[in-house]
């Protein structure tokens, strides 16, 4: 894995971008935080996903990674030694790629291979739900949920992967899934501005995730070229985290990085990659996942 070029933001966080083979790009996304240095790890050229807030998900899917591949990202990068927490949340749907994902996961948590904890170790997914009961069952890391909406409808139009594996049967699966009282859970939920931050949406969200110890992490999305989305302001950010809070959900609002870079996931490689084709808008899930 060789990198091709480098941007780095202000607040310190870099983008590499890797060249594959037929003219492919991926991008790694290096985060740093006082005593905490996260690489953000990509697993596909693309994805099938076809999420409507995400440049990758415009591309569709153009190769899997391969486990060398994955494990490259981490070898090439120059913050390698100091790395601390390693995340799945870059191109492409983890689980849709599971078998160079897990023997990665294996190796990575091997004490006599990388040596991570699993701790340190977060593996995100729009909801692929064979790929989440194997991670579930094999694996003691953190799982992460790109949640976005309670509703199905609404979150279907965002995410078509809703209407294959619906969100409430994720939840139920969890719930229904033995975890250690350490297993770690969360919900990315991305606030767009006038759509997914109302009262009905802080009640859905409690009944959704009833009985599931989760933690929801509140971003605010990342521009794209193809998209209209923009998040709320200050105030309505903090006003939807304490409705949720006072509904007994653990919600907390996470810092963008990387602005300036585009450091939303398949920006640069988007721009990069000769082969992007546009998913329509009315593409079906079938069409995108199948
Ligand atoms: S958000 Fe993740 S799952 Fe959705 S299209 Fe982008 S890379 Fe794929």
């Amino acid at each position: 894995m060789k990198i091709t070029s480098m941007q780095e933001s202000a607040d310190g966080t870099r983008k590499y971008l890797f060249e594959l083979p037929q003219g492919l790009s991926i991008e790694t996304v290096y985060i740093p935080e006082k005593e905490r240095h996260t690489l953000c790890i990509s697993t596909q050229a693309g994805c099938r996903m076809g999420c409507r807030f995400c440049a990758t998900g415009q591309m569709q899917r153009q190769a899997q990674l391969t486990t060398e591949q994955i494990l490259g990202q981490i070898d090439a990068v120059p913050e390698a030694p100091k790395l601390t927490h390693l995340v799945f949340m870059g191109m492409g749907e983890p689980f849709d790629n599971p078998t160079a994902l897990f023997p990665a996961l294996e190796r990575l948590m091997d004490p006599k291979d990388y040596g991570f904890a699993p701790r340190r170790i977060s593996v995100s997914t729009a909801g692929v739900l064979p790929g989440m009961i194997t991670y579930l069952r094999d694996f003691s890391a953190p799982l992460s949920i790109s949640l976005h909406s309670p509703f199905a409808e609404e979150r279907a139009a965002l995410m078509p992967i809703e209407r294959k594996w619906p969100i409430a049967e994720i939840m139920n699966t969890i719930r229904q899934t033995p975890l250690s009282t350490h297993r770690r859970i969360f919900c990315e939920y991305l606030v767009f501005k006038g759509m997914n931050h109302t009262p009905a949406h802080v009640k859905a969200l409690a009944a959704l995730l009833y009985g599931i110890p989760a933690r929801i992490n509140l971003m605010r999305p990342h521009p794209i070229p193809s998209a209209n989305f923009t998040a709320p302001d200050d105030h309505a950010m903090l006003t939807f985290r304490d409705a949720l809070n006072k509904h007994g959900l653990i919600a907390t609002i996470r810092r963008s990085r990387g602005l300036e870079i585009e450091a939303a996931c398949g920006m640069l490689a988007t721009q990069r990659t000769r082969k992007c084709r546009p998913i329509p808008a009315h593409a079906t899930a079938e069409k995108a996942i199948s």
